[in-house]
């Protein structure tokens, strides 16, 4: 199917293209992969009349390293991350889980910052993103807020960016030298979407029991989500095989599952609970 008609603008900076979207709103979108955004005007489910193209504009797309902290800009490409040497020493989790997103072409268009503003319920960035307690940079004509990433997915598709609001950057904390971490996700045959996706990120203590854990969960409800009751369990445990197992079962309390022509509410129940053992476990062997 072809998109409606429309325009197109391709702003060299940020500036210009926080000034444009000011100025349309809601009828306009920031184009930026392209990757879920003309997929979705092809099917006439989004019809923008004009499309800023942010692809443009040079500085949105790094990473870096500031006090502790990890920059990526939001033009940054899943490739991009998935091929970092230095992410892959200090916050495995994130090519990990980069490497699991579609395909090669996939990779090398679709941004960060277009997957985690299109909050797809089986995209892949929210669980890790959920799990390394990340802070959104985003920026209007007001100026420049953050948004926690417990704060920022709302529900399907929808997040906490105001009409007028560009996310600008993805900051992490540098998880300390013994966070261990591992991103597993069944994968949709044809698309490579998350049926389900679970991120782990945990800490033991010098004690040799669990200091602390953050469990993302994409796929499975309407928007990804902390497994809270996994964390709790998982916590000042031993992580031997009995105390995974028990946390794995938390992983579907208390989630309203999706259910479509690929998997029933209770087999993506049944997979959360038995990927959240399995990511665990991978984790966990790498201590
Ligand atoms: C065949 C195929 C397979 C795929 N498989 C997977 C998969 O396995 N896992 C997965 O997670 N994803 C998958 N995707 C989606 C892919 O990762 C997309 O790249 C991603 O979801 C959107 O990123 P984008 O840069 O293409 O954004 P776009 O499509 O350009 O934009 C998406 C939305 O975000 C908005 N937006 C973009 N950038 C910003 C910004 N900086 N600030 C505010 N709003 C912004 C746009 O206006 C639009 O509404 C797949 C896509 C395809 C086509």
């Amino acid at each position: 199917m072809i998109p409606v008609q429309f325009d197109y603008v391709a702003p060299a900076t940020l500036a210009e293209a926080i000034g444009l979207l000011s100025e349309h709103q809601d009828e306009a979108k920031l184009l930026a992969g392209g990757h879920s955004l003309i997929p979705a005007m092809k099917l006439r489910l989004a019809q923008p009349s004009l499309l800023i193209d942010i692809g443009r504009i040079r500085d949105l797309a790094y990473i870096t390293e500031d006090g502790g902290q990890i920059r990526i800009g939001a033009m940054t490409t899943h490739y991009q991350i998935e091929s970092n040497a230095r992410l892959k020493e200090i916050c495995p989790l994130l090519p990990e889980c980069a490497a699991a997103i579609g395909d090669v072409q996939v990779r090398n268009k679709g941004t960060i910052g277009g997957s985690l503003a299109h909050a797809d319920p089986a995209a892949d960035w929210p669980a890790a993103i959920l799990a390394l307690d990340a802070e959104m940079v985003v920026v209007s004509p007001q100026g420049e807020r953050v948004i926690n990433a417990s704060d920022f997915f709302v529900d399907m598709l929808t997040t906490a960016l105001e009409p007028n609001e560009i996310l600008r950057e993805i900051r992490i904390t540098q998880p300390p030298g013994k966070a261990v971490q591992s991103y597993m996700k069944v994968a949709q045959p044809a698309s490579g979407f998350a049926v389900v996706g679970v991120a782990v990120n945990l800490i033991r203590g010098d004690d040799g029991r669990c200091q602390s854990a953050s469990i993302g969960i994409t796929g499975v409800a309407a928007k990804a989500y902390r497994a809270s009751g996994v964390e709790s369990s998982l916590k000042g445990s031993t992580l031997d095989e009995q105390a995974i197992t028990s946390a794995a079962s938390h992983a579907a309390d208390n989630v309203d599952a999706n259910a479509d022509i690929f998997a029933s509410a209770d087999y993506r129940r049944h997979l959360a609970e038995v990927y959240t053992r399995r990511a665990i476990q991978s984790a966990v062997a790498k201590l």
